[in-house]
């Protein structure tokens, strides 16, 4: 049975998408969207943390957030080259979950991974609603594309006050203990441990600055914003 989504967000990494739009997805949900996560690798070059501790953080996280779905291709962590088979996969996925709304990483990115990601997800959104590419699948156009940010930013053309799910959007995070903790005798320093969490706060508190809210999450869309499609 296929889970029709209403957003289905694609990250390279399981906590990719809760960094860049945790709250966006809590507030969608708690209003009653059905959202999909698919990340793309298992993360398994990461520093710190095991594939199954991984497996069980994306899914504490999902829970924090209302996800309806959360899936992984197991596709290569740090080999998301620009291959015709892995482009198939997102496709797949996109049209078993036939969303109105696919978000992706903003395509800049000091992650080679999350620009890779955004890539082939800009790539599989434009396949799905070719008829004649993968016939055994119907086709699906995608309504709106929307990028969101991990690492870097940009001016946003859409911003979205995640305040009264910000908790959620923190509970999400914190469930990354293997990324994020900074105590015990085999971590390994990373830029994730040393800060990044109260980073995130403070970028999607600034943000909401801009229009006095205490937080927000800023998405780019390479097309004229309409904004009645996205809420
Ligand atoms: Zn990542």
């Amino acid at each position: 049975m296929t889970l029709k989504l209403d957003f289905l967000v694609f990250g390279a990494h399981a906590d990719d998408a809760e960094i860049g739009m945790g709250g966006t997805i809590a507030k969608h949900a708690k209003a009653g969207c059905r959202i999909g996560v698919c990340d793309l690798t298992l993360a398994e070059m990461s520093s710190n943390g095991t594939i199954e501790r991984r497996r069980a953080e994306a899914e504490e996280a999902a829970r924090a957030l209302g996800l309806a779905s959360r899936s992984n291709l197991e596709l290569p962590d740090r080999g998301l080259v620009s291959d015709p088979a892995f482009i198939q996969r997102i496709v797949a996925e996109i049209r078993l979950h036939r969303p109105r709304v696919v978000f992706a990483p903003y395509w800049e990115d000091r992650h080679p991974d999350h620009t890779a990601c955004s890539r082939l997800v800009q790539e599989a959104v434009f396949n799905a609603k070719l008829r004649k590419y993968m016939p055994e699948l119907p086709a699906h156009t995608v309504e709106e594309t929307y990028f969101y940010f991990i690492n870097d930013t940009a001016e946003p053309d859409v911003m979205i006050d995640v305040s009264s799910v910000y908790a959620s959007k923190q509970a999400s995070l914190r469930a990354y203990r293997s990324q994020f903790e900074t105590s015990g005798a085999d971590v390994v320093r990373t830029p994730l441990n040393q800060g990044y969490l109260e980073r995130v706060e403070a970028r999607d508190s600034l943000l909401g600055q801009k229009r006095s809210v205490a937080y927000a999450e800023g998405f780019i869309t390479k097309l004229p914003y309409m904004p009645v499609r996205f809420q």
